[in-house]
């Protein structure tokens, strides 16, 4: 079990303190921990999608930024 995986169950922002529904998930990968095709999720409420995006951003670790629904629509397609 991850608890950082993207769940049915009301998803609610990644930042710390925020218990705001999450709207965006934000893709990321450190390439020293994780095989390049690995993809870890944090989910982000709209006041935050910024902040936690650069915090990845600037380590180089964003891989995609897209919407919960896309990103639903994304699994469902990979099966
Ligand atoms: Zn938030």
């Amino acid at each position: 079990m991850s608890t950082d995986a993207v769940s049915a169950e009301t998803p609610i922002c990644s930042a710390k303190g925020c218990r705001a529904a999450a709207v965006w998930v934000l893709a990321w990968n450190n390439p020293k921990l994780h095989t390049p095709e690995r993809r870890k999720t944090w989910l982000a409420c709209d006041e935050h999608r910024e902040h936690l995006s650069q915090f990845l951003g600037v380590r180089g670790f964003l891989k995609d930024v897209v919407t919960l629904d896309e990103w639903e629509r994304r699994s469902a397609a990979d099966g």
